[in-house]
């Protein structure tokens, strides 16, 4: 019997995503490192390695059905079973031009941004969850933001961004309820303003600070809370 546990994190060749990997990694689990791109992916794996981390590559783009599907193969061939899926993967999308403007909001960005941020974690859980269920205390954890949430209102007008994550916080909750009979913990988590590409590293805090509430979701007890939104402070109201 594997008593490894294995974590699958999208995007998990920069930024926040890799840092959770280092983060589980460190903790003892086996990370498979989700990346669409062969090269980035690699270097992640191998400097996960060059640390002692016991880590693997799969190919994967959140918003190919195609490729989902083949690393769904690639870690029941590897693990036999997924312990934790962090859905990280996400894009900010254009803002050139007023395309995040409601006003001017360009559709082919909004459905671009959804594609990734919505489309992208419903298509990874589901082909993912056969590996889950079969894990003895399963833990999934996306990546939102308070961006998203209806009641804080922050951040620049983003009119793509920030309801995806609305919309990512409010899947969270059905896939909440819907697993509430089963030994499957989703939660939704928000790193905080964090320095990476996607902030064009002008932001306070690091990957590894923003990584710290989505390794403690991905390691929750058995009673853990399901189906919330949380950040370092505990619930993010939304
Ligand atoms: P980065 O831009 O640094 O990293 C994003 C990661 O997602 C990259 O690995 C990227 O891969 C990957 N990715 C994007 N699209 C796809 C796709 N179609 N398939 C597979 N992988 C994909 O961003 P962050 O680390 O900052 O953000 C990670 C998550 O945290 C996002 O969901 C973001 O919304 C969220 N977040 C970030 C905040 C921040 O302040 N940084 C604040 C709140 C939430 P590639 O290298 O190939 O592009």
């Amino acid at each position: 019997v594997n008593t490894t546990k294995t974590a699958l994190v999208t995007g998990a060749n920069k930024g926040i995503g890799f840092a959770v990997a280092r983060g589980l990694g460190a903790i003892g689990f086996t990370v498979a490192v989700g990346a669409r791109d062969e090269t980035r992916r690699n270097q992640a794996v191998d400097q996960l390695k060059a640390e002692g981390i016991d880590a693997f590559g799969v190919a994967l783009d959140v918003t190919s059905d195609e490729s989902v599907a083949t690393a769904a193969a690639t870690i029941e061939q590897t693990a036999g079973r997924l312990d934790v899926l962090v859905n990280n993967a996400g894009i900010a999308g254009r803002t050139d031009g007023g395309a995040q403007d409601p006003t001017t909001l360009d559709l082919d960005v909004l459905r671009t941004v959804l594609d990734t941020n919505v489309f992208g974690v419903v298509r990874v859980t589901n082909a993912m969850l056969p590996l889950l269920r079969r894990a003895e205390s399963p833990r999934i954890v996306n990546l939102s933001s308070n961006m998203g949430s209806l009641t804080l209102q922050t951040g620049p007008v983003l009119a793509a961004y920030a309801p995806s994550k609305s919309m990512l916080n409010s899947i969270t909750v059905q896939y909440a309820r819907s697993l509430a009979d089963t030994n499957v913990i989703v939660n939704a988590a928000c790193p905080g303003y964090v320095a990476t590409d996607f902030t064009g590293f002008n932001a306070p805090r690091t990957a590894e600070q923003g990584a710290a509430i989505v390794v403690r979701l991905a390691t929750l007890p058995d009673d853990g809370p399901r189906g919330g939104f949380f950040d370092d402070e505990g619930t993010v109201p939304w």
